[in-house]
């Protein structure tokens, strides 16, 4: 993350002191969850003293589920707002949002959308030094709040660092109009944390990495609520964005705390990075950690079909044919994870496990059948 570092150079009077420990935290000062929280903008910027001109930067399809009507808000209301329609998140789009905005004297930005507008939003922000809300219109993964930002490279997916929001509104009358399958797959991104935090106590004991035990709670606390609240959460009911909204935020603020994805990604991230590598279609990226997590889960000796029944009571994928993808590329996948992401220590160890092991691994929980 951007502003958090483990040590500051010369902590609380440096040499010689016997406590040198410094550490930063980004996290979004005003989160509004609710229905028609949307109209609530104005205020928040007031709030802020954002000065008047602004921008929104949305995409052309979520333009018109929310990004119009935030800018008619906002403008409405006095302000000066410029909107720009991004496109898939690459670099090349965010250094042309950037040069569209530079020179206008915009002093805040809104990004209204899925993952790919705010993580475009979040990077925009970052290089041109100005705070930006966030106003998400789906939830498919935990990045809403989080430090990070995922941007597409020619056939790769790379993670940047990027700006915080400084506010987050999360409108759930404007989420449940997204497809059902986008809340699905961030409920099973969040229900991976579970994997996430066993890989990272591992490395802990196996590596001496440094453990944050807020983190791990905030974290292991969002996993669990949303498992324990999977039969209420279904499609076409806002009060299902109200329960699961309010975790996937969490899990952002555990990655804040730790400083890194930590909490939040282990093996089961690196067998959906492997699976982003070598499917032709892969799955949407919470639905295939939730499908790692059962993998993964079985691996630690831990109650997998917990995460199993959870995931298939919400109705996200628990298959390779539900994810879309071959037998053949989750088998493969898995005997790649472990050397996608080498210095993330996790129960797939440095050799990562065998093509057998990794084919008795997926039949055995059902993935491949
Ligand atoms: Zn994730």
């Amino acid at each position: 993350m951007g502003e958090s570092r483990a040590a500051l150079a010369d902590p609380l009077g440096g040499d010689g002191s016997p406590f040198g420990k410094a550490k930063g935290m980004v996290f979004p000062r005003i989160v509004l969850v609710g229905h028609g929280v949307i109209s609530e903008l104005p205020e928040t910027c007031r709030q802020f003293d954002f000065p008047s001109v602004g921008a929104v930067i949305t995409g052309p399809r979520t333009a018109e589920l929310a990004g119009n009507r935030a800018a008619e808000i906002l403008t409405h209301d006095g302000f000066s707002i410029t909107t720009v329609i991004a496109r898939e998140a690459t670099g090349a789009e965010v250094d042309r949002v950037s040069s569209e905005l530079r020179g206008r004297g915009v002093k805040f930005l809104v990004g209204v959308g899925g993952g790919s507008k705010i993580d475009i939003t979040k990077v925009v922000a970052a290089r041109l030094r100005i705070p930006f809300l966030s106003l998400p219109t789906s939830a498919a993964h935990d990045g809403i709040s989080s430090p990070r930002a995922s941007l597409h490279g020619a056939g790769t997916v790379t993670s940047t660092e990027a700006a915080v929001p400084v506010g987050v509104i999360a409108d759930t009358a404007v989420i449940v109009q997204a497809p059902f399958r986008l809340l699905a797959s961030g409920c099973a991104d969040v229900i991976s944390n579970t994997t996430a935090i066993l890989d990272w106590r591992l490395a802990v004991r196996l590596r001496g990495e440094e453990f944050s035990t807020t983190a791990a709670t905030l974290s292991d606390y969002a996993a669990q609520e949303i498992i324990d609240h999977a039969d209420a959460i279904k499609p076409n009911l806002e009060e299902s964005v109200w329960i699961a909204i309010r975790p996937i935020l969490v899990a952002g603020i555990a990655m804040s705390v730790a400083g890194s994805s930590r909490p939040c990604s282990g093996s089961e991230h690196l067998f959906s990075h492997a699976l982003d590598r070598i499917s032709a279609h892969p799955g949407l990226h919470g639905e295939q950690c939730g499908v790692g997590a059962i993998m993964m889960m079985y691996l630690h000796g831990g109650d997998w079909r917990r995460i199993k029944n959870a995931l298939l009571t919400i109705g996200a994928p628990t298959t390779a044919r539900e994810l879309g993808v071959t037998n053949e590329e989750v088998v493969r996948a898995l005997a790649m994870a472990h050397s996608i992401r080498t210095e993330r220590y996790t129960i797939l160890g440095d050799n990562g496990v065998t093509r057998d092991a990794a084919e008795r691994l997926a039949t055995v929980t059902g993935v491949v059948a």
